[in-house]
């Protein structure tokens, strides 16, 4: 780590920074070289009932707080990270491997969630009206739900983690961070900007457990948490939906994604391609809104995959610490074999690998670019969440049979549709997701719900409405 940096790597529990009550620590992994870039604390699972009970401690005077006071908290963090953005970048590359570019991408787009819930803790809606009846007013007033636990993954380990703590402290909630344990520091890093903020003692508190299980199971068993929120995998957000039943803790989930991306005929090509590789190789591929699979009509197919599989071909892979490289690591050895098995499996199954594919030697957690085509739609990779830099074509030659075909996965989070608009508009109308992308490949923004249908998950993150998944509605009536 370069010497300006000064890296948090214990737990943050009450306001102090601290190491876990057994003295130890994990390796943090540079995936690039594998190499390790710092030890961090674990915590017991008496560490973890430590922090939910600082988070219960200081709930009630967080939320007695005024609206503005937490705005300005925010809005100071957003101004330091916003001057840190190259740093913040830095730690992020370091510990998860991406490219410089996706990096300081993302440290920008974490950052502006702080600056958007500054400006949505002091607009927090409520209503009065009188009854139907006549008899009385209907007062309904919003409260902070409460102690909030925020599990996280490693594929953006900040905007993830801002994702959540900005509307949970600007509703007035406490809150209990949980990072994956390939990415802590980062978390740390933005943990630590809120302190310097002016973030009262307890208010956010951050625990690494290992293993994870057992320490989240009794941190949800405790009584005091109200919200738990998670981004991750479908297969542990279930495990977590059941969970958090024992204690009936409302729960938001953002899960897994198998993006469809349609190129309808008469689409722009180059639109097409350009927005179908950020929609692809953003992130490495390492992203739930990654496009998984790409439905090109046949009158299309051959000059899209020769423009796509050329821009790929220009691709530079290699550390995220070198500015210039567009493709980063993938977050560890074991996620890169995951990726280099798909694509073996697709090959099994009938595809070509127009371009990559082969896995290189050495220490760091690198796979290339990679194009299939003539991928048949229900083969393994179509089914499976590839994150990683691999795109699989599938050629169609009815737009009806390519919304059939976006349509059959248990996921919805995200679909890109490439072509004319209302030929496109009609399209989107048609596909069950959360969220859908008209010729453009990068849709994400704080100002817009994010949040998926089917097993993609529950509630949304960010927009108008992101605040709100922390906070209750509270109805006075009084008589008229
Ligand atoms: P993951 O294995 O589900 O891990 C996510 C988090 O859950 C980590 O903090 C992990 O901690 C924790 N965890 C694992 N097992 C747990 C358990 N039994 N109890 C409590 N917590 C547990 O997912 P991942 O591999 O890191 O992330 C990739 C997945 O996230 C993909 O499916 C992707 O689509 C999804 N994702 C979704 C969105 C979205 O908004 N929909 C955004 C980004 C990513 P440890 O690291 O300590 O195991």
């Amino acid at each position: 780590m370069n010497h300006h940096l000064t890296i948090k790597s214990d737990l943050f529990i009450g306001g102090e920074w601290r190491p876990g009550q057994s003295g130890d620590r994990f390796d943090v992994v540079d995936p690039a070289d594998g190499t390790v870039v710092a030890q961090f604390a674990i915590a017991t699972e008496g560490d973890c009932l430590d922090a939910v009970a600082a988070a219960d401690a200081a709930a009630s005077d967080w939320a007695a707080t005024a609206p503005r006071e937490r705005g300005e908290i925010l809005r100071t963090a957003f101004e330091i990270l916003t001057t840190e953005r190259d740093q913040l970048a830095e730690v992020i590359v370091r510990e998860n491997g991406k490219s410089w570019g996706d990096a300081i991408a993302e440290a920008g787009y974490a950052t502006e969630f702080f600056r958007w819930f500054a400006e949505e803790a002091v607009r927090i809606p409520g209503d009065y009206r009188t009854s139907p009846g006549g008899d009385k007013n209907i007062i309904v007033t919003r409260r902070p739900i409460g102690v909030s636990l925020l599990i996280t993954p490693w594929n953006f380990p900040a905007a993830m983690a801002t994702r959540k703590l900005a509307p949970a402290l600007a509703a007035g909630c406490t809150a209990i961070l949980k990072p994956a344990s390939e990415t802590p520091l980062t978390a740390a890093y933005i943990v630590e900007a809120l302190r310097r903020s002016g973030l009262p003692a307890g208010v956010v508190n951050l625990v690494t457990p290992v293993p994870t299980g057992p320490a989240v199971r009794a941190m949800l068993d405790h009584g005091a948490i109200r919200k738990l929120s998670f981004t991750g995998s479908t297969e542990v957000g279930r495990v977590l939906l059941a969970n958090a039943a024992g204690s009936i803790i409302s729960s938001s989930m953002e899960l897994g994604g198998n993006a469809p991306l349609l190129v309808l005929p008469g689409a722009d090509l180059e639109e097409a391609v350009s927005g179908a590789l950020a929609a692809k190789m953003r992130n490495g591929g390492s992203a739930c809104t990654s496009a998984n699979r790409l439905y090109v009509h046949r009158s299309l197919h051959d000059e899209f995959v020769e423009r796509f599989r050329s821009a790929l071909d220009s691709f530079a892979i290699g550390s995220g610490l070198d500015r210039g490289n567009d493709i980063g690591a993938l977050v560890s050895l074991k996620e890169r074999d995951k990726v280099a098995a798909l694509v073996d499996t697709a090959v099994a199954e009938g595809a070509t690998i127009s371009l990559g594919g082969e896995t290189p030697v050495g220490a760091g957690a690198f796979y290339p670019p990679t194009l299939l085509t003539g991928v048949t739609h229900g083969s393994t990779i179509t089914r499976t969440e590839i994150f990683g830099p691999v795109a699989t074509v599938i050629e169609y030659d009815e737009v009806d049979e390519a919304i059939r075909m976006a349509n059959d996965t248990e996921f919805g989070l995200i679909a890109y549709v490439f072509g004319p608009e209302g030929d496109a508009m009609r399209s989107a109308a048609r596909i069950d997701a959360g969220m859908v992308g008209i010729n453009r490949g990068v849709i994400s923004d704080p100002a817009a719900p994010f949040g998926g249908v089917k097993q993609s998950g529950l509630g949304r993150e960010g927009g108008t409405d992101g605040i709100l998944e922390y906070l209750e509605e509270k109805y006075i009536a009084t008589s008229r």
